[in-house]
């Protein structure tokens, strides 16, 4: 296995890995520690070149000191990928040898899931490196994030409805969810359950069909989505959802929903700025799941209770970010962004540094 380091002006640690015996090509980037180890998924990608997989790596890795920043983790941000075909390029001897790749950073760098890797794939790095977390409760480890993402976007767009019309309540307000999948489902039961009109879409007709006769939703087709007149446009599938198109369309207040990259640009929050719509970062409202892993890396070890209360703080965290976008006149995107910065040049209290 040949580890290469290279270096990255604004990064501490960025390495290539090379193992001919697995077929192993890989990246790792470490962006900071500076507010503690960093946490970051494993993806898999059929990159066509390291300079594609770097390019990729490092963007990534910074969003996740941002993200772990305002979640107020206690950790820094990196990521790993993996060059490859998830579907054909899988080997236990791959993920194995993946796994001495994160090793060989001493904890600096944890990894998790993430596009193209799966809880199974994750298990094989286990074995050769303690620096990987949600992993199968049964292991001791925390499980699957989607429950604790949809959590903190529900406390999120309670933050956002009190921000837009002075109280929180969800009754006789409108959600239009677009995408019921791992988030989307456990969202949608959250928000039915406190009283909220749900209209839903997904590419599956089954999924749209299940939430409609579970929870008395409407189901429009996935175009309709961005036509519906509602309190909550709720994003839960794909980024880039609002774009030049989709702004002349939107007939909402407020965009609060997990999907990662919702904005096509920076620019496009200005514009919802502009427009008098709130946008709920996000990174800030789909912390839910990176704030329950890193409950697994403290000191005490896993435990539920202090995650709740944890993912639960995404709605104080967005009320900072909405109230730092008020009084510097930007938008929330920019806010966050501001606020994650700040952070992050504060560093650690001396007495949580190990
Ligand atoms: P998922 O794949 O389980 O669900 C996505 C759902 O969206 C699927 O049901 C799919 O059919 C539907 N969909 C796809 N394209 C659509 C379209 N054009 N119109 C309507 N529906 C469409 O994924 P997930 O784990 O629920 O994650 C959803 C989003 O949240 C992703 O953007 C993901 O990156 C982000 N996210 C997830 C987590 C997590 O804990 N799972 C954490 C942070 C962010």
């Amino acid at each position: 296995m040949k580890i290469t380091d290279i270096a990255v002006p604004g990064y501490e640690r960025v390495a290539r890995c090379e193992d001919p015996a697995s077929g192993l090509r890989a990246m790792i980037a470490v962006h900071s520690t500076a507010l503690g180890p960093a946490l970051g998924g494993l993806r898999m990608w059929p990159y066509r070149s390291w300079d594609e997989a770097q390019f990729d790596v490092l963007r990534l890795a910074r969003g996740m000191t941002y993200k772990s920043a305002v979640a107020d983790t206690g950790l820094g941000g990196g990521k790993s990928v993996i060059l490859g075909n998830p579907k054909t390029d899988k080997s236990e001897a791959l993920f194995r040898a993946m796994g001495k790749f994160v090793d060989a950073f001493g904890g600096k760098y944890i990894t998790a899931e993430d596009v193209g890797t799966s809880v199974e794939d994750l298990v094989l790095v286990r074995k050769e490196t303690r620096w990987a977390t949600g992993l199968p409760r049964e292991i001791g480890s925390s499980g699957d994030p989607s429950p604790w993402t949809a959590l903190g976007v529900f406390r999120g767009i309670k933050a956002c409805l009190e921000e837009v019309y002075g109280s929180g309540e969800f009754t006789g307000r409108t959600v239009a969810m677009q995408g019921l999948g791992h988030v989307g489902g456990f969202l949608a039961e959250h928000l039915a359950k406190a009283g909220a009109r749900l209209v839903v879409t997904d590419l599956s007709p089954e999924r749209a069909k299940e939430a409609a006769t579970r929870l008395g939703a409407t189901v429009v087709a996935p175009e309709a989505i961005y036509d519906v007149a509602c309190d909550v446009f709720s994003p839960n599938a794909l980024g880039a959802v609002i774009n030049d198109d989709t702004l002349k369309r939107l007939k909402t207040k407020i965009i609060a929903g997990a999907a990662n990259n919702v904005l096509l640009r920076e620019e496009h929050g200005d514009r919802l700025r502009e427009m008098g719509i709130l946008y709920a970062p996000d990174y800030v409202i789909n912390a839910g799941g990176i704030i329950n892993v890193s409950i697994e890396v403290e000191k005490e070890g896993y435990d539920e209770a202090r995650s709740r209360k944890k993912v639960e703080n995404i709605y104080n965290a967005l009320r900072t970010v909405f109230r730092m976008a008020r009084e510097k006149n930007v938008s929330t995107n920019r806010a966050s962004n501001l606020l994650a910065e700040e952070r992050i040049a504060r560093g650690r209290p001396a007495a949580a540094k190990v």
